[in-house]
């Protein structure tokens, strides 16, 4: 089983997803993301929750 984040159930029109085996090797990869193409600086406690959240088991 891995885990699906869609940029889009974040808000906005981004169509990135990531997906990894684990919850923190996909919380890096959307870190990355969201650093190259959000222009995010790092990740909150708020932000890493909502994230959380929109993540996905497949
Ligand atoms: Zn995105």
């Amino acid at each position: 089983m891995s885990k699906i984040f869609n940029c889009k159930d974040f808000g906005g029109t981004c169509n990135w997803k990531g997906q990894a085996e684990t919850l923190e090797d996909l919380l890096k990869k959307i870190s990355k993301h969201g650093a190259i193409k959000h222009n995010m600086k790092g990740m909150t406690e708020e932000m890493r929750v909502k994230i959380i959240n929109v993540i996905r088991d497949q």
